[in-house]
């Protein structure tokens, strides 16, 4: 079964675990998110989720893990904001 990566047009091979299925699958041409509905290997739906534009879920996974690390890599010599 194929679908069209509707980012960049790609026909992106799903085997046949994708005959019923309903989540993301990545285009590995472009790397966009597509999230897919199958039912008996037919395609219900496909909707992109995301483009290669936006950051990836690797980089917004760490921001959550390790707000730390992310708020040292943001933190400039402003220093800390009061009101009134
Ligand atoms: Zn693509």
């Amino acid at each position: 079964m194929r679908i069209n990566c509707l980012a960049c047009g790609h026909k992106v091979d799903l085997d046949d675990a994708y005959d019923d299925y309903e989540g993301p699958v990545k285009c590995f041409a472009c790397r966009a998110i597509l999230e897919i509905r199958t039912e008996q290997g037919s395609i219900k739906a496909v909707k992109q989720v995301n483009s290669v534009l936006q950051p990836s879920a690797e980089e917004v996974f760490e921001r959550v893990v390790n707000p730390m690390n992310a708020a040292a890599r943001g933190a400039g010599a402003s220093g800390p904001r009061r009101t009134g």
